[in-house]
């Protein structure tokens, strides 16, 4: 995600295999969801059948299955805000509104099953399974449920032009350390962690909309609705947006992936896409090879900067300067490589994703100097505004604690995640770096890249990659970020 607040800003936010992709061999057997959606556009409601062929990676014999009931988090009443007090008008046009998940029924094996609804904040939908379930052997569990959407811009909820359908299906826990991962939902950054898995999602829509998605679409119309058939294969999470607004434009890279760009009001249309383009060929070349056919940018009602989804990013349609809406494409679609490619605990560690990306992003403008962004002046930027939170965090409240490694709930607010993350992340880097020169630096990208895709990324896979792809051992610097101890001048 993006979140606006700093710098030059530092926007608040977010082939035919069997496997993942014959590119870099991937045949790990993946969880799959194969979902059949109806969309009410009157009730601004989901009903939806999902099967999820869930397969068990643990170590462990498991007698239960848990999900994220991430859609719980829009209710009245829930214990985790969705938006923090300073962003409840923009994310609330009309007021307040609510939306929910209801459970209405459960099967394994083809049995009716004990459910419960449950957690801290009935955020967590735990499956009683029939049978206890071994390690690398498969549970199938059939679902029906209904979602209702608040009137939210946000990742999941109706706009004034566009529909945000993320976020919106139960997803199975990622299970660790003898149990499941069951975080609640934060208003501060992307409280989310899961799986690489196959999707085979079907919506059927008012044919008066349009709709941008994950994966690849094949569509067929009838007098009065859309149906729309969506495969993706091997991606972190699974997204939609519909708009009766959106106009199209799509472009070829390399004859192999497809960008498209959706918007409902973007004079310079052309250029953004050419803009997409160049983004896109410069991270394939810096980073690695981009592993799926086709990447959306979508304008849509967002209340921070930006939100990345695998093969599809939001883009707020209430940035207003041209200069700050191409900096949080660029930063949304390095979340491509940086979150969706290679995963990480968005919820422990968001420092990952985030200021790896946000570093990346200063980097694509220090190579591209037509767009009159340097790196000595965004460091200078970042530098300044890190050094002004801390003292003002220091006047107001006698102590500041600038340490990085922390989960989402144990910032106290939301400057302290931001600047912690996404600032300090990006001095991180661009110390390492101001020390180990550009083409160790792009080596080492290219190293954590190649050696952990589609995987789960924690603090020493990237101190280790980052030490091994650069052939310097960065682990002191490293931890004197994380821990707070480095003095920032
Ligand atoms: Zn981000």
């Amino acid at each position: 995600m993006k979140k606006i607040a700093f710098l030059l800003i530092f926007v608040l936010c977010c082939f035919t295999f069997s496997g993942c992709g014959s590119l870099y061999n991937y045949t790990k057997d993946l969880t799959s969801y194969d979902m059949d959606i109806l969309y009410d556009e009157t009730k601004h409601a989901l009903t939806i059948q999902q099967t999820t062929d869930y397969v068990n990676t643990s170590n462990n014999i498991l007698s239960y299955i848990k999900f994220h009931l991430y859609p719980n988090a829009f209710r009245e009443g829930a214990k985790a805000k969705v938006v923090s007090v300073q962003n409840s008008d923009l994310a609330y046009p009309n007021g307040e509104s609510y939306g929910d998940i209801k459970i209405q029924s459960v099967e394994t094996s083809g049995e009716s099953a004990d459910f419960e609804v449950g957690g801290e904040d009935e955020n967590i939908l735990t499956v009683n399974l029939k049978n206890e379930l071994y390690p690398n052997d498969r549970a199938i569990i059939y679902i029906e449920y209904e979602v209702t959407l608040a009137n939210i811009n946000h990742r999941l909820g109706y706009g004034e032009n566009a529909v945000n359908l993320c976020n919106f299906y139960p997803v199975v826990c990622m299970y660790e350390s003898d149990d499941f991962v069951c975080d609640l939902y934060n208003s501060n950054g992307d409280p989310f962690y899961s799986a690489v898995s196959d999707y085979d999602v079907t919506i059927t829509y008012p044919n008066s909309y349009i709709l941008a998605s994950t994966g690849n679409q094949k569509t067929q119309n009838f007098e009065l609705v859309k149906k729309t058939n969506i495969l993706a294969q091997c991606v972190r999470d699974f997204g939609m947006v519909l708009s009766k607004e959106f106009q199209q434009k799509s472009g070829v890279i390399d004859d192999d992936l497809t960008v498209n760009y959706y918007y409902y009001n973007d004079e310079n249309c052309d250029q953004t896409l050419e803009f997409v383009k160049k983004v896109m060929t410069f991270f394939e070349e810096k980073i690695g090879k981009y592993p799926y056919s086709q990447i959306s940018v979508v304008k849509t009602n967002f209340v921070h900067g930006g939100m990345e989804y695998p093969n599809m990013v939001l883009i707020s349609d209430n940035i207003i300067d041209d200069e700050t809406y191409e900096l949080v494409i660029v930063h949304e679609l390095l979340h491509q490589w940086w979150y969706c490619v290679v995963g990480n605990n968005q919820f422990d560690y968001g420092w990952i994703d985030e200021g790896l990306t946000e570093f990346c992003t200063v980097y694509f403008y220090e190579k591209h100097p037509d767009y009159n962004r340097t790196m000595s002046e965004m460091i200078s930027s970042a530098t300044k505004s890190y050094k002004t939170f801390a003292k003002v965090y220091e006047s107001v409240q006698g102590s500041v604690d600038t340490s990085m490694n922390r989960p989402l709930d144990e910032f106290a607010t939301e400057p302290e995640y931001v600047y912690n993350t996404y600032v300090k992340g990006t001095l991180m880097f661009s110390t390492i770096y101001d020390l180990v020169g550009e083409k160790r630096f792009v080596n080492a990208l290219k190293y954590y890249y190649e050696n952990n895709l589609y995987k789960i990324a924690t603090p020493s896979t990237v101190i280790q990659c980052f030490s091994r792809g650069t052939g310097k051992n960065l682990e002191d610097i490293f931890t004197s970020f994380l821990d707070g101890k480095v003095v920032i001048k």
